[in-house]
Parts: structure tokens; C-alpha cells; sequence
């Protein structure tokens, strides 16, 4: 499984070299990252050559089964997690990053408020900047999840009938997903029909799905701790016209984006392969966000595929490239899939056709 002993050693490493002996973990993602963790309220102290989990008695049976030799400092009844904080850190001592993202301005102050012989220092993406750089088992973990997300769509493909609603397909996406194995989903599963597949981020409503000619599906799974990120659009055979030339403009831009990635390429300009086919074929003010995101234990993770996004993408980083054309009133067509980067390139690793050919389905 997953070897949190390396990880935290790789973060030693980075702390050394910013000059710091130990660090505060807070980000709750951040910790089940460094320990294999998944309780709440809890934080983790890495120092030079130890680590401590500060939790709470709620968590002793789990701590247990999920880090097993994981020294853990249990807080006392009556004390919160700051003034355990506060406990470890006055025992160690030195200076102490902190993460400057994570942390609330009242968390700080608890923790700080008569704090001696220690000084905290606000950091910002040091664990993240780990993360984004996947091992082998990791991207194990990544397959599974597209697997599952892939199988429970095949499912609701299958299954799609005029009197379903869109609120209706997305718990049927769910429960096929869990069926299939996975652990939970990596979002609320986003079904949009017709006009309201023009908002990027639309919920689901009970508008059934033979009132219109098409339908968009943003969804994943997550399967233990990873999750994958997919969208498909999918038509009947009353197809309005305008929905296939779109369709072509969206795929070009994705595989000419696709195509691109590999180490040394900075992210903005994957971002403006794509944008440019769609801006050629006229669309470019209706391509609104970025192309793609980071993937791994969040959905959205460094780095970001994005305008003036200046990141250069190595071997080990698994993105999404999602270029999408949003018509208001109209409808939307965005196309989504999880790339790897590799060492001579890359390597897509979500299976389930792009073909338009695939996307036209009866209901
Ligand atoms: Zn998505
Ligand atoms: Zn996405």
C-alpha cells in the first residue's frame, strides 16, 4: 500500500532546505496524505526524526488499524486540538512552520497565545507541492478509480429512459459506482440536460431526461482516498446540428492538448493549444475556465492547467483536460479525461470512448 514513511521523509527534506526543523500539519488532506489518517480534527507534528498525530479519544481504534506504529499524542478531555498543538509544539521547541492555507487566523492565535521558545513561520503548498508528484501506487489508486467511474457510466448509459430525471441519473451514477466497488464519489456527480448543460457547474434538477436532446456528465469515483474526474456528453439520434460541429471543436482542442503533454512543457501553453482551436473555430469567448486541474486525494489539486500558469509539468503528474464551449440559453459541450505524464510523454488513463459516434444513445 501506500508508503507514508517516504513521503515524510520527502518532506523533511523540503523543510531542511527552507530551514525549517518541523512543521504543523493542519490541512486534514495534508495529514491522511503523510499517515494513510482519515479522521477529522486532527493534526500532525513532523519534526527531524519523528512525527506525532494529535487526535482525540473518538479516534484511538482507528489510529490504530490506519497507522499502526504512528506515535500519537491523544489530547485530554477538556483540551481542544489548538491547546494540544500548543503542548507538542512547547515541548519540542525551535522554529515551526505552519501551513498558511489551512490554518484560521483564530486557530493561529489559540495556538500562538502564550507560546514560548517557539516561533511560527506561515508556509504555504509544501505538502501539496509533494502531492503532485504521484508514485507508483498512487496512480494504481488513480486507475481504480476511473475504472470504477468508467464502469458505473457504461451502467447508466445503459440505463437512461426518457422519465428519468436528472436527479434520478445522478444517484443511479452513484450507487453504480459503489457497486462496482468504489469507495464513494469524488463529487456530487453533475447531470445536465439541454440549455442548463451551458453552466459549467450545474446541480442536477428534476427536468426528466426525455425533455431534451442531450445530456452533459461531470462525475468520478473515489477508491480508497484517490479520485478521478470524467465528462461525457451524450445525444439522441434527434440530434440538432449545431451539437455535433461543437462536439468536433471540443475533441480537436482536447487531442491537440492531449497530444502536447509530456515533462518540460509549462501548463499555460497545453492551456492555449487547446484554446486556440476553439478561438479559431469562434467559440473563444465561450471557453470560461481554465483547461485542467491537478488529480489525486482532492479533485482539484496543483498544477493547474490554466492561462499564466507557468508550472512546468514533470513525469508523475496526473492532470485533466477539460476544454468545454457553453452556449447560455443553448446548452454546453465539454469533454474530460485524466492524463498521466510520464517520462517520453504521456499516458491517458481513462479508457471510455470520446468518439461522437459512442456518444449518441437512444432514451
Ligand atoms: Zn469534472
Ligand atoms: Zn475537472
Amino acid at each position: 500500500m501506500f508508503d507514508f514513511e517516504t513521503r515524510r521523509d520527502r518532506l523533511r527534506k523540503r523543510l531542511r532546505r527552507e530551514g525549517f526543523g518541523s512543521i504543523l500539519v493542519t490541512n486534514p488532506v495534508n495529514v491522511t496524505y503523510l499517515t494513510g489518517f482519515t479522521g477529522e480534527d486532527s493534526y500532525l507534528f513532523v519534526h527531524d526524526d519523528d512525527c506525532i498525530l494529535l487526535s482525540d479519544g473518538r479516534f484511538e481504534v482507528q489510529l490504530k488499524e490506519e497507522c499502526r506504529g504512528l506515535e500519537t499524542y491523544i489530547r485530554p478531555l477538556g483540551k481542544n486540538i489548538q491547546q494540544a498543538a500548543q503542548h507538542v509544539l512547547q515541548t519540542h521547541g525551535g522554529q515551526v512552520a505552519f501551513e498558511a492555507d489551512s490554518l484560521s487566523v483564530a486557530d493561529w492565535e489559540s495556538i500562538s497565545d502564550g507560546l514560548r521558545g517557539v516561533e511560527l513561520a506561515g508556509t504555504r503548498g509544501l505538502v501539496e507541492e509533494l502531492r503532485q508528484i504521484k508514485d507508483r501506487e498512487e496512480i494504481a489508486a488513480l486507475r481504480l478509480a476511473i475504472r470504477h467511474a468508467e464502469r458505473g457510466f457504461e451502467a447508466l448509459r445503459a440505463s437512461l429512459r426518457p422519465e428519468m430525471t436528472e436527479i434520478e441519473a445522478a444517484h443511479f451514477l452513484e450507487a453504480a459506482m459503489r457497486s462496482f466497488g468504489a469507495e464513494g464519489f469524488s463529487f456530487p456527480p453533475i447531470v445536465a440536460g439541454g440549455p442548463r448543460a451551458a453552466l459549467p457547474h450545474a446541480q442536477p434538477t428534476r427536468q426528466s431526461i426525455g425533455e431534451t436532446s442531450f445530456l452533459l456528465v461531470d462525475w468520478g469515483a473515489r477508491s480508497p482516498l484517490y479520485r478521478s474526474d470524467l465528462t461525457r456528453v451524450l445525444a439522441t439520434d434527434r440530434i440538432p446540428p449545431k451539437l455535433k460541429r461543437i462536439y468536433g471543436v471540443v475533441f480537436e482542442a482536447q487531442a491537440r492538448a492531449i497530444d502536447a503533454i509530456r515533462p518540460g512543457v509549462t501548463c499555460d501553453e497545453i492551456d492555449a493549444l487547446a484554446r486556440k482551436v476553439i478561438a479559431k473555430a469562434g467559440f473563444g469567448k465561450q471557453f470560461n475556465h481554465g483547461l485542467g486541474h491537478g488529480l489525486g486525494m482532492d479533485i482539484h489539486e496543483a498544477p493547474r492547467l490554466a492561462r499564466q500558469s507557468a508550472q512546468i509539468l514533470r513525469s508523475g503528474m496526473v492532470v485533466t483536460v477539460e476544454p468545454g464551449i457553453y452556449i447560455p440559453g443553448w446548452g454546453g459541450v465539454r469533454i474530460e479525461d485524466d492524463i498521466l505524464v510520464t517520462r517520453s510523454g504521456h499516458e491517458v488513463l481513462t479508457r471510455l470512448s470520446r468518439n461522437w459516434d459512442d456518444a449518441v444513445v437512444d432514451w
